[in-house]
């Protein structure tokens, strides 16, 4: 059953009070300049029920950058559009290794490991390219009305800093377009998968956005807007169990160990967590551990489910 909301609020306010002991453990993602001026002692939590309520602490309405966790949304939209075939550009398994590891990209043929990896998200991002005329607009309006936010949008400082310093990625787009597994020219999905990843949401939006995979592919609508059923309940199972296997990089089986739930992270410390039949739990903290996934963010959601015992472990 759901928790009782005096006693989830409780929680989260525990949980602010502990997890802001841990500032300075980690560091702010340096990657890219417009990324490593966000301030670091920054904490926020928002927890979606499925029975339409929310509940936040700390600075769960400050917008921060998704990044990763945008492969998510991109990977839901890649399998709306065209389903199991999917399955023939990328694969399922967890990589073991870092988001923007390339070596087993050479010895699998060009084919990414999982859509939750960099290689296997830009694979997603071509299929997407190719589907959709005008991307942004697509994704944007998928994620808008999942927000219910019609303003929602990336940081276009975050996104060109991204792509002036895209090197990396742009060689593994080449890489696979050479095994044949890239299906347009390389500059033009990354210019797809930097403004992608520089979308901004905060906390209570980020939990609203995934509800439908905690409720069987059904988004709850809110202010008016019926519910839609955005997924299958078959395809939101699936997500959920490649999220458990591999979202959070080569930390995914220590993330199931100590949380036990499919989630995503992202390097601007986001992650979002799905407890199927009860809700989604998001929360940011920009100071990441050395595998690039938030320390506050892992703790506190480690702390929510010894809490309330939602786990499936
Ligand atoms: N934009 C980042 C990259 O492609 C995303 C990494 C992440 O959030 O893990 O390097």
């Amino acid at each position: 059953g759901l928790p009782a909301a005096e006693s989830l609020q409780a929680a989260l306010a525990l949980i602010d009070t502990e997890a802001r002991a841990l500032f300075g453990q980690g560091k702010v993602a340096d990657y890219i300049p417009a990324l490593a001026q966000v301030q670091p002692r920054q904490f926020g939590m928002a927890v979606a029920l499925v029975d339409g309520s929310t509940y936040q602490v700390g600075d769960a309405h400050t917008p921060f950058s998704l990044q990763s966790i945008t492969k998510l949304f991109t990977f839901v939209l890649a399998l709306k559009a065209i389903g199991d075939d999917v399955w023939k550009r990328v694969g399922r398994e967890p990589s073991g290794a870092a988001f923007n590891s390339m070596v087993q990209l050479e010895t699998e043929h060009g084919i990414p490991r999982n859509p939750f990896i960099n290689a296997g998200a830009l694979v997603i991002t071509d299929i997407l390219t190719t589907r959709y005329a005008h991307l942004d607009y697509a994704l944007l309006g998928a994620l808008r009305r999942l927000t219910d936010d019609p303003e929602l949008s990336w940081n276009a400082a975050v996104a060109k800093s991204e792509r002036d310093t895209a090197h990396r990625n742009m060689a593994m787009a080449y890489f696979m377009k050479s095994h044949g597994n890239f299906a347009n020219p390389p500059e033009l999905v990354l210019d797809n998968y930097c403004r992608q990843c520089a979308t901004e949401m905060n906390c209570t939006q980020l939990a609203q956005a995934t509800m439908f995979l905690a409720n069987g592919g059904r988004d709850l609508g809110r202010d008016g807007r019926p519910d839609e059923q955005f997924l299958s309940a078959d395809d939101a199972r699936r997500v959920n169990a490649l999220l458990l296997t591999c979202g959070a990089y080569d930390a995914a089986g220590d993330f199931a160990y100590r949380i036990g739930l499919p989630v995503k992270t992202g390097v601007g410390g986001g992650i979002v967590a799905i407890a199927p039949g009860v809700g989604t739990i998001a929360v940011w903290a920009p100071e990441l551990d050395a595998k690039g996934n938030s320390v506050l963010g892992a703790f506190a959601l480690e702390r929510l489910v010894q809490l309330t015992g939602w786990n499936h472990t």
